[in-house]
């Protein structure tokens, strides 16, 4: 009999960092700009850089500008170790901000995780370690985005984008 795969038997605080890391599914959608409208206080949409919690009313808006940092092609990090000193705004998702993990599009495996939705049938640990079918099936930003180095970011609602609110099972 199969042995049980690790992500349905442990939950993302019990992953060991090995195991946690292998969770993402690489679809870099986490490298979008992010932005919150909140209507009901009628603040100014503004850029999300991961030291807020969302609160009733907001609502997050995904854009297809994308960190200059990321390969499109690959759809990964050009410097993954410095990230978050060269990028401050880069969210490192861990098991200590499981709350930021509403900043993450539903697609994101933690998320399908954290909710009970299990992994979907494109992600890389279900497909040989490989991203191809999470191309095939749409769910990485390759092909949709722009560099946030082509663009002037105060036009950011040109931007916004649907796309990464998709998911497939
Ligand atoms: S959205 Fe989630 S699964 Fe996708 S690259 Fe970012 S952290 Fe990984
Ligand atoms: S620094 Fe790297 S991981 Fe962070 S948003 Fe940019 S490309 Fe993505």
């Amino acid at each position: 009999m199969a042995e049980t795969p690790f992500w349905e038997t442990k939950t993302l605080a019990e992953m060991t960092p090995r195991e946690w890391e292998s969770i993402c599914d690489g679809c870099a959608k986490c490298c979008l700009h992010k932005f919150i409208d909140d209507e009901s206080e009628e603040r100014s949409v503004y850029e999300v850089d991961g030291s807020e919690v969302i609160h009733d009313g907001e609502q997050v808006h995904f854009t297809n500008i994308v960190c200059e940092l990321l390969n499109t092609k690959t759809c990964s990090c050009t410097d993954y170790a410095n990230r978050t000193t060269l990028v401050p705004e880069c969210v490192q998702l861990t098991k200590d901000n499981l709350e930021q993990i509403y900043y993450m599009p539903p697609s994101c495996s933690y998320r399908r995780l954290q909710e009970g939705r299990g992994l979907p049938s494109w992600h890389p640990l279900l497909n040989g370690n490989k991203k191809s079918a999470m191309h095939k099936a749409g769910m990485s930003v390759r092909g949709k985005t722009v560099s946030e180095a082509d663009v002037y970011l105060d036009d950011f609602q040109q931007y916004i984008a649907l796309w990464p609110l998709e998911d497939v099972d």
